[in-house]
């Protein structure tokens, strides 16, 4: 028997979806379905305080290659509410409502289920019981812990105090104040049904950079105060004593958005003692990520669903980094050649989307073609002058409406001069920072600008050189433009962060590229500037450090978030040198060029 009515508060904006109602354990559930219900079934969960709606964008995604149900979890959206609230929404509960709507929608065959927040905690809950064991085929995860792991990783610190333990505890309790808050009778409910109900959008949208629209849906006030038992029932119970057999028996995609106000990314260090296949994944990105990175999610989840199901290889990227970048969109210029060219190469090797800019398109188009061969999702060339303003405007506005905001984006492009200052002319100057600053400042701001308006954070990375930090007699021009983008990356970096936008400076010091047979050399004739040319492309040679090992260092200072990284040692010698003893650098500056 029915013991909760349906709940009438919600309306759907999910156009074309098919839907009905599947009783369970007293309540009726509204589960909708979009797509081919031959393919394999995707079945999207969703949080706190939400309604199936916040899925709708990625599930029109996902529908054009599956069969995509939604479900209104008890006593949000259309489904009724357990009576009494108390004790309704545990995760037994839960689970039951889950195996129910399962078996409707696809009683033959495994569900592939995807979480978010508190659709993510509960679908742990589904993926680590024996009673569902064969109905989930995969699990993709998203800003929701299993609460038995976090329950262990919690008693792991306790039990074993160290400073780095102690302070993670405190970074996830602080992060979890709304928890201890909607533990407390009546007042959540008062809240959400009163002035927070009707701010929540507008918070979203200040907080979390939600677009607005037809989110959140009409029901939210009451989805909001029933969902409160969602803690209540679960929380404390399990965190006390959590299951010790919480073990994933279907393979597990975590997603991890990079800037989640609610959860640390230390949460899941010990993931892998608690699933036999984990794939990890993470995005630049708060945590509302169903509206704010539908294209991402529905791409990761498509190939993890795609790969699980045999249906094609598994997702190609396998390189060292393929965890935090793989399907990222990153924009480096100066692709063509030497650095530029080997940090696409090492980002496609990571699974990342690549676009390829150099004002050389044949050789950002080779470099596109190999990232995609080499492991990138999908790669892209364009041929641009990075010191042309109104070619990067166009440029920028391009890569948003074709592929949208770029995650990451590297200011690699750049010229060498060689020659003293007197010998230095005012157009060998304009050229050198037209390319070297001026490509850099038109890059951070079109590209940082559209980053920040997106407001999911991402990276900025701008190569700078060792030149930056050490004076020399004969690089005066050149040493003066990558001063000045050193300084321009320190700048952005604090104004950006509070954005949850990285900015890096690289520093590289010789570099086997061909920089030094296109570098000019002022004040000498075309012939003695080829003698220096192909002089110092053997200097460079010789010391032969290579590019690859620059593009590495790129990458591991977008996951660290590193403000300033000189890459080659005697790069780095220099640095401590300028700090600690700059009249060093100021005496070996006065050195006359070997070339
Ligand atoms: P490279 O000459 O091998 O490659 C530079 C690429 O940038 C080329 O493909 C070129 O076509 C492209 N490019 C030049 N001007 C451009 C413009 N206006 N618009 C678009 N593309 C343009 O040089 P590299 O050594 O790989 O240099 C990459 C960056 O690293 C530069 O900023 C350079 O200053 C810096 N750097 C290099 C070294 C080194 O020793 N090679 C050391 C420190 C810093």
């Amino acid at each position: 028997m029915l013991t909760g009515a349906r709940g009438e508060g919600g309306v759907t904006v999910l156009k074309g979806a098919r839907e009905r109602w599947v009783p369970t354990g007293g309540v009726e559930l509204c589960v909708a379905e979009l797509g081919d219900p031959e393919r394999p079934t995707v079945l999207l969960v969703h949080g706190y305080p939400d309604s199936k709606e916040v899925w709708s964008k990625v599930a029109v995604r996902l529908a054009e290659d599956f069969h995509v149900v939604l479900y209104d979890v008890r006593g949000h959206g259309r489904s009724s509410a357990p009576k009494p609230l108390r004790g309704g929404f545990t995760l037994e509960k839960l689970t039951d409502d889950f195996l129910a709507v399962a078996d409707a929608v696809s009683p033959g065959r495994p569900v592939h289920l995807v979480g978010h927040d508190w659709g993510s905690v509960q679908a742990w809950e589904f993926v680590t019981v024996k009673r569902t064991e064969g109905r989930i085929a995969s699990f993709t995860s998203m800003s929701g812990p299993s609460l038995d792991h976090f329950g262990h990783w919690i008693q792991q610190r306790v039990k074993r105090p160290t400073p780095r333990r102690i302070g993670q505890l405190l970074g996830q309790g602080a992060k979890s104040w709304y928890v201890y808050l909607l533990h407390t009778p009546v007042l959540p409910e008062l809240a959400w049904r009163g002035p927070l109900g009707k701010r929540w959008p507008r918070l979203l949208s200040r907080l979390e950079n939600v677009p607005a629209g037809n989110y959140p849906t009409p029901s939210l006030p009451s989805d909001a105060a029933h969902g409160a038992w969602l803690y209540r029932d679960n929380v404390r119970p399990r965190l006390r004593r959590p299951r010790a057999d919480a073990y994933a028996h279907a393979p597990v995609q975590l997603i991890t958005p990079l800037g989640d106000a609610f959860l640390s990314e230390r949460l899941y260090d010990e993931l892998e003692l608690w699933v036999p296949q984990l794939t990890r994944r993470t995005i630049p990105a708060k945590h509302w990520v169903p509206r704010t990175r539908p294209d991402q999610l529905a791409l990761w989840i498509g190939e993890f669903v795609t790969s699980v199901e045999g249906g094609r290889p598994e997702p190609k990227a396998a390189g060292r980094h393929s965890d935090r970048f793989a399907g990222q969109l990153v924009l480096v210029t100066g692709a063509g050649s030497g650095i530029g060219r080997a940090t696409a190469y090492a980002f496609a090797e990571a699974g990342a989307r690549v676009i390829a800019v150099d004002r050389d398109g044949e050789a950002a188009a080779r470099t596109a073609e190999l990232s995609r061969l080499v492991g990138a999702t999908d790669a892209w060339a364009e041929v641009v002058d990075v010191s042309d303003d109104q070619a990067m405007e166009k440029l920028a506005a391009r890569v948003a409406t074709e592929h949208g905001v770029v995650d990451v984006l590297v200011n690699n492009a750049g010229i060498g001069l060689a020659g003293t200052f007197l010998d230095t002319t005012s157009e060998d100057w304009r050229k050198v920072l037209d390319v070297n600053l001026w490509g850099v400042i038109h890059g951070c701001r079109l590209f940082g600008r559209q980053m920040a308006n997106r407001g999911q954070g991402g990276h900025i990375v701008n190569i700078a050189s060792a030149a930056a930090f050490q004076p020399s007699r004969v690089l005066p021009a050149y040493s003066t433009s990558k001063a000045a983008v050193l300084m321009l990356s320190e700048c952005l970096r604090a104004e950006l962060a509070d954005q949850g936008i990285g900015v890096s400076a690289i520093c590289p010091g010789l570099v086997n590229t061909n920089i030094t047979s296109t570098a000019r050399f002022a004040g000498v004739d075309a012939e003695e500037e080829a003698r220096r040319q192909k002089k110092s492309a053997r200097l460079y040679g010789m010391r032969n450090y290579p590019p690859e090992k620059v593009a590495e260092a790129i990458l591991r200072a977008i996951v660290n978030d590193d403000a300033v990284v000189p890459v080659t040692p005697e790069a780095r010698g220099a640095h401590v040198l300028s700090r600690f003893a700059p009249g060093v650098l100021r005496r070996l500056a006065r050195v006359k060029s070997p070339v």
